[in-house]
């Protein structure tokens, strides 16, 4: 489709997690050409598991981008295999943290490169090309960023909290510890000086967008962008499509809902791109000062992915 439909004229900067985020960031990449498309990716995920280093939103990325993801979990490597897992299991480790044997590659590869003194840029573009994957998918950091999720049952680390616990316990907090400060990886600060477009992706606002916004300087300078930045909800009809947006919201005290996620991004979006289900909320959207585009924001096929990424820069564009 991209070799018939007229070039976009310009860059664009999207913001990802992992899941929601990959599959907007799979469809931009469809209708953009590489050097057009900068996915900057939530890097508050990562934890050392038996000494390798995993990025697990950058591997999303990486994997949808790459054509091998999973389709049906959405992380991980389609036709997996975790023979290391049961074998690791049978000799009594407790394995909560499901690591295929083709995606343990990955982490060995990484960690590998990350002992050699190459920065986490650097190793995701290797991991990247070799992967065939040709637009530039970078860190928001190469410095450590950890993502803290307080609870009923103390704080968490955020892989504690999301999968050996299935985010089931109540937060009270969600805390960035970062060691005096995370700056923003190169290429992140490459892409916001020469991009005319930011993209928030549908991502889960308090574990994979706020800790983006919370590396050094980003929340300003997102704030100061002199071009058009636009977020689509991962909020539909008041439900998360995947994993605890909405029941984080709920915890914090506010209303799981498009609108309430709208909320969290004055200042940082000039639009909002709101599902049709939501139809009756743009008002509300658009009184915090937001275009709001209301369309159809589910995104099961590949079609669905770049008809959604077309409307989100024809919107932003226009
Ligand atoms: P994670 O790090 O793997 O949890 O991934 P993200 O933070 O990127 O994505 C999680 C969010 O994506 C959830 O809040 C989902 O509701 C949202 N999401 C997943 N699929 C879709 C979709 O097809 N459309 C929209 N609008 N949101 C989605």
């Amino acid at each position: 489709a991209k070799d018939i439909m007229p070039r976009y004229d310009t860059n664009a900067l999207a913001l990802a997690g992992g899941v929601g985020g990959a599959k907007l960031a799979l469809g931009l990449a469809k209708i953009l050409d590489p050097d057009q498309l900068t996915l900057v990716v939530n890097t508050g995920d990562d934890e050392i598991f038996y000494g390798l280093h995993v990025s697990p939103d950058l591997d999303t990325v990486m994997y949808t981008l790459a054509g091998i993801a999973n389709p049906e979990t959405g992380w991980g490597i389609t036709g997996e295999t975790f023979n290391m897992l049961e074998r690791l299991t049978a000799y009594g480790e407790d394995t909560w943290f499901g690591l295929g044997d083709k995606d343990l590659a990955t982490h060995i590869r990484r960690t590998n490169l990350l002992n050699n003194g190459e920065s986490l840029s650097e190793v995701t573009s290797k991991l990247a090309v070799a992967l065939g994957v040709e637009h530039a998918i970078m860190p928001m950091t190469d410095d450590s960023l950890r993502t803290i999720v307080d609870t009923e049952i103390g704080s968490l680390a955020f892989q504690d909290y999301f999968v050996k616990h299935r985010s089931e316990p109540k937060a009270t907090a969600i805390r960035f510890d970062t060691n005096g400060g995370a700056r923003p990886s190169p290429g992140f600060e490459r892409a916001l000086s020469e991009s005319t477009i930011i993209v928030f992706c549908p991502s889960n606002p308090y574990l994979s967008v706020a800790p983006i916004l919370e590396v050094t300087g980003i929340r300003e300078r997102i704030a100061g962008f002199p071009g058009k930045r636009i977020a689509v909800s991962p909020i539909i009809g008041g439900a998360a499509i995947k994993g605890p947006a909405a029941k984080l919201m709920a915890e914090f005290g506010v209303e799981p809902s498009c609108v309430d996620v709208a909320k969290q991004y004055i200042g940082l979006c000039d639009a909002f791109v709101i599902d049709n289900i939501d139809a009756d909320r743009a008002n509300e959207i658009d009184s915090l000062g937001m275009d709001v585009l209301v369309c159809n924001t589910i995104m099961t096929s590949k079609e669905d992915k770049i008809t959604l990424a077309r409307k989100v820069l024809d919107f932003a564009l226009r």
